[in-house]
């Protein structure tokens, strides 16, 4: 029987800037099975070694209202003077595919997509500490000792939130917190709520 029998599952994954969301994301790739990440457009700038269409859709601000007037966003926030925002109808095509869905936003987005899929996910990955997540932002040398102690800042407010998530998971080690989320999403995934037309098919094939 496959996999997309049951129904799609919708996963927000919050962390704070420096916490390495991104290198676990790309860790979950060929671990779970029907796996969807969504491609956020946004009107910031493209950095060094981001894909347009793979990191993000790099939009103007003119694009980005229109597609939002349109009601083509899911939902969207203003970070750092820049849109982000989630383009709706992949998710939901995906979803209706029994597909599991991830996005990565931060704690507004998450917060909006809790009262919009009640029965999405939510995930907050977290560092070991705040002198590890200091390391870890020094390491990638591109910000002021300014911008690092406001990253910081901006961090210790965000993970206040972390309470309102479904699941905390500590990025201490990189195997270890996939091996987390891959479990997370394997038991969400054989929720009863989620799994309800198998038995039906499980009957019939009788
Ligand atoms: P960055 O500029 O570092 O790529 O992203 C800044 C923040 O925006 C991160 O916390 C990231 O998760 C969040 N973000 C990226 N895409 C979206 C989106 O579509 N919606 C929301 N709400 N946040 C997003």
């Amino acid at each position: 029987m496959s996999e997309n029998k049951r129904k799609g599952l919708l996963i927000v994954l919050s962390a704070p800037s420096g916490c390495g969301k991104d290198t676990v994301l790309a860790s979950l790739d060929g671990k779970i099975d029907n796996f969807r990440r969504s491609v956020s457009m946004t009107t910031r700038k493209k950095r060094d070694g981001e894909t347009d269409g793979l990191d993000y859709y790099f939009v103007t601000p003119e694009y980005f209202l229109e597609r939002l007037s349109r009601g083509q966003i899911l939902e969207h926030t203003n970070y750092n003077g820049n849109y982000y925002g989630t383009p709706k109808t992949t998710v939901d095509e995906w979803l209706k595919n029994g597909d599991t869905v991830i996005l990565k936003i931060e704690v507004e987005g998450a917060k909006n997509i809790r009262s919009l899929y009640p029965d999405s996910v939510s995930i907050f990955l977290v560092p070991p500490s705040m002198s590890s997540l200091e390391k870890r932002l020094r390491k990638r040398n591109s910000d002021s000792d300014e911008e690092i102690q406001s990253r910081l800042t901006i961090a210790q407010n965000e993970m206040k939130n972390a309470v309102n998530y479904d699941y905390i998971v500590v990025n201490d080690k990189l195997e270890t917190a996939v091996e987390d989320i891959c479990a997370i999403i394997n038991a969400e995934r054989h929720r009863t709520s989620r799994s309800k037309n198998i038995i039906s098919e499980v009957i019939s094939n009788a």
